[in-house]
């Protein structure tokens, strides 16, 4: 049966509507805004527990479903996920393991980095290919990176043939895993640019390329970070899995989640607004707690970053929190804009105070420093012999914290393998996180990597000559 196709709408409003294909091209909406589905898909209690006792790719394709309506990718999606996912190294895809009473985690780091940027990234790539191949156009792709995200990118589209990726990283300030991650994939269309800067540095070269008009249409620019809305759709599934593995949909459920972006917990409120028993969201975030005082008291204001033991969650504006306030205002994109606008000019604003309300029924923030973080990583050791990373025990403190009913399946995500960041998990528990088979050999590969200096016509001419048009 064929689906209706889906629309996409911007939420500052003053976009053109898309398909789903446009929206992946896209990512950032012309008028600044993120794309939503113009409206939820929405799927009774039975739908849901249809799904029960599938496995992880075909799972994916129908929770998907939905949202690729009309796109080139809607006709074999169940192939596309089964290849996306190939090659996770747990035969579960994302299993679930059991803390104590009602207090799960669901790990989702058994991808080729390690990290849950994994599980969207490898589909994303597929996706990307196909609507290329269908169009016949090419794309570049150009990020920066702190960490995790450039090498999820790299991984994702290695080797493929519409796409030529450019991954700036400052250089000597990422970790030597994550560095090695991106920098020992040998590929002709994997370009790893090392900064002579800052990971700011790098950010502000990215948005000047993409606001440059003229070499954005010449290189066909595409951005693969986590304001893309194939990103956030593929990570609904992940929710729908764990909750039916628990209970749901006969009973509710809660998910905490360590947040930087808010893009993987907006992945969990998609999957509430289609019918899925979610309980609750708890935000967990590190000392950069922008999102914790928002949630306590209205007021969205930033202060500056600080370095901590979870470096994916050291952020200070949630691009991704822009999707959440435009469902609680109704769906005014001009009362977005207008607070977007605010935001930009002073670091701060005020949500309106009825949807301020509507956002605490179902989200809190909680917050854990280093100190507090170190604990909870050696006492769930002691506790349960499971060594976790660093933002993993942020989001456990948080749910553990939160006071839910203790009737109610506790969830929190995993978001990367305690071996990604060693040095802490070591200090917290004596025991130093081996890494997985497929990574034993990352400090023998070869890296590749051009260093440039923080220079924007420098690092443009490099990817203008470098790009395979
Ligand atoms: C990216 C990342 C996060 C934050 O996810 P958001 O979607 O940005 O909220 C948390 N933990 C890890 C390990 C990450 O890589």
């Amino acid at each position: 049966m064929e689906l209706p196709s889906l629309r996409y709408v911007s939420t500052r409003g003053r976009a053109p509507e898309l398909g789903f294909d446009d929206v992946l091209l896209a990512g950032l909406a012309t008028d600044g805004g993120l794309y939503v589905p113009a409206a939820w898909p929405q799927w009774s209690k039975d739908d849901f527990a249809k799904l029960a006792g599938l496995d992880y790719p075909t799972l994916a394709a129908r929770v998907m479903a939905p949202f690729v309506a009309g796109s080139v990718i809607a006709g074999d999606l169940e192939k596309l996920t089964r290849a996306a996912y190939a090659g996770f190294t747990h035969s579960a895809v994302a299993p679930l393991t059991q803390l104590g009473a009602n207090d799960w985690l669901v790990e989702l780091f058994h991808g080729p980095t390690l990290a849950f940027k994994d599980y969207a990234l490898q589909a994303v790539g597929l996706m990307f290919e196909d609507v290329l191949k269908a169009r016949g156009s090419r794309i570049t792709i150009v990020g920066a990176t702190s960490g995790d995200t450039g090498s999820a990118a790299i991984e994702a589209t290695k080797g493929r043939e519409a796409v030529d990726i450019f991954i700036l990283h400052p250089e000597g300030r990422t970790s030597d895993v994550q560095r090695r991650q991106m920098t020992t994939v040998d590929a002709a269309n994997v370009h790893n640019i090392a900064v002579k800067g800052t990971f700011d540095d790098c950010q502000d070269i990215v948005k000047a390329l993409f606001a440059d008009q003229a070499f954005r249409g010449e290189m066909n620019l595409s951005a693969v970070n986590s304001i893309n809305w194939a990103r956030i759709m593929a990570q609904v599934v992940y929710y729908v899995w764990a909750a039916l593995h628990v209970g749901a949909p006969a009973r509710a459920v809660a998910f905490s989640v360590p947040t930087g972006n808010f893009g993987n917990v907006f992945a969990g409120y998609v999957a509430q607004r289609m019918g899925l028993p979610i309980a609750k969201f708890i935000v967990g975030s590190n000392s950069n707690d922008i999102l914790t005082r928002y949630f306590e008291t209205g007021a969205m204001t930033t202060q500056g970053v600080v370095p901590t033991l979870s470096p994916s969650m050291d952020i200070q504006v949630s691009s991704n929190f822009e999707r959440l306030l435009f469902e609680c205002v109704g769906r005014d994109g001009a009362q977005v804009a207008r607070l977007m606008d605010g935001f930009k000019q002073s670091g701060g604003y005020s949500v309106p105070a009825a949807a301020h309300a509507e956002m605490t029924k179902l989200f809190v923030g909680h917050r854990l420093d280093d100190a507090g973080t170190k604990r909870v990583i050696g006492e769930i050791y002691r506790t349960t012999g499971e060594l976790i990373d660093p933002h993993t025990a942020v989001g456990v403190h948080a749910g553990r914290v939160a006071g839910l009913d203790p009737a109610i399946p506790r969830m929190t995500l995993a978001t990367a393998h305690p071996a990604k960041f060693p040095a802490a998990v070591q200090a917290a528990t004596g025991v130093y996180p081996p890494l997985p088979a497929s990574l034993t050999d990352l400090f023998e590969r070869k890296e590749r990597f051009t260093v440039l200096n923080n220079d924007l016509s420098e690092v443009k001419s490099f990817v203008r000559s470098h790009a395979r048009r």
